[in-house]
């Protein structure tokens, strides 16, 4: 098997602003492994606040020599080789996992949802993200997102009751919050919730900074709504550990290393009986297609990464009924654009 790879910018549609600050591109690498004549592809995804980079995910891929692998079907003992290489690089890794399941599937004939063992039929609607903004912009912006049923609000700035405001002065779609621990202070977060869910919130995500765990699972215990996890909940040990003080997380494939470990959360969290999400961070229809075949595991969909982005160098997503539409070829289904 034989690994190429090569950096990226994404250019974001709209100036992206959260609580922990703005950006106008996300750096990516997109990487391929190919076998026999069949290439998969698979996608690093770097915003800065995770700590990796186009020269760190570069260094990681510069290390991994697939050529002691001849059967890509053996996921496991490729995947658990080059977890072992370093700590970290969660993105790297996972456009190492993405390219080998999309390359496995292709090889097995099968959509990767199918070679995973997935049905799609219990699809949730993906949410469209609408960023920190004047109230002005971010009613354009949500005049952008009349295919989507669900609209994800970034909020965890000074400004968040004039922006809700806003928001529902355009739609009465239903909404969910992604403070993005941008809260400090617990009963203030209460409060908030209180407030959000009188006008149709249905969730809260990462409302408090990922560190203050005891003040988190006060939240959730006391709060209306389910309060989610991101920052706080990478991969499948953090969430063993601290899924107890969320009612669900946030599970994406640059934290968790990819699919293979994704999947396990997913099945994890169900069984645990918590709220499960599948999210991403600015990623091209590559890393986001990959994604879309684990949504039937989840009950919330977070999939607008390549909606938010001008210069998508992968084959467009379809959108029906504000679902994302699985691709049914074998692999993850992605061509890049001719
Ligand atoms: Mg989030």
């Amino acid at each position: 098997m034989k690994l190429s790879f090569s950096p990226y910018t994404l250019e974001l549609r709209h100036t992206f602003t959260v609580a922990a600050g703005s950006r106008v591109t996300t750096p990516v690498v997109f990487t391929q492994i190919e076998h026999d004549g069949v290439i998969g592809y698979g996608e690093a995804s770097m915003p800065p606040y995770l700590g990796e980079s186009q020269e760190s995910v570069l260094n990681f891929l510069a290390k991994v020599n697939l050529s002691r692998f001849s059967d890509p079907l053996d996921i496991d003992g490729i995947l658990s080789f080059i977890d072992h290489l370093a700590p970290g690089n969660n993105a790297a890794k996972a456009s190492l996992d993405i390219a080998l399941h999309d390359l496995a599937s292709k090889m097995a004939g099968m959509p990767l949802y199918r070679f995973l063992g997935i049905g799609i039929q219990a699809v949730p609607d993906t949410s469209y993200t609408i960023g920190i903004d004047t109230p002005e912009r971010v009613k354009e912006k949500v005049k952008e997102a009349s295919e989507f049923n669900l609209l994800k609000i970034k909020l965890g700035s000074a400004n968040d009751k004039e922006i809700v405001e806003a928001i529902r002065s355009m739609t009465n779609k239903p909404l969910c919050a992604d403070i993005n621990q941008g809260w400090q202070d617990k009963a203030f977060a209460l409060d908030m919730i209180h407030w959000l869910k009188e006008l149709g919130f249905k969730f809260i995500e990462q409302p408090l900074p990922k560190e203050l765990t005891d003040d988190i699972a006060w939240l959730t215990s006391q709060s209306p709504l389910p309060i989610i996890a991101d920052e706080g909940i990478k991969r499948f040990d953090d969430l063993v550990k601290f899924l107890g003080a969320y009612s669900g997380v946030n599970v994406k494939l640059m934290k968790s290393t990819g699919i293979y470990e994704a999947k396990r959360m997913l099945d994890y969290a169900n069984k645990a009986g918590a709220k499960t999400m599948i999210g991403c961070m600015t990623e091209s229809s590559c890393a986001v297609s990959a994604a879309a075949h684990l949504s039937s595991l989840t009950q919330y969909a977070d999939l607008d990464g390549p909606f938010l982005i001008k210069n998508n160098p992968f084959e467009d997503i379809r959108l029906e009924n504000g679902k994302i539409i699985i691709s049914d070829t074998p692999g993850i289904g992605v061509n890049p654009r001719k």
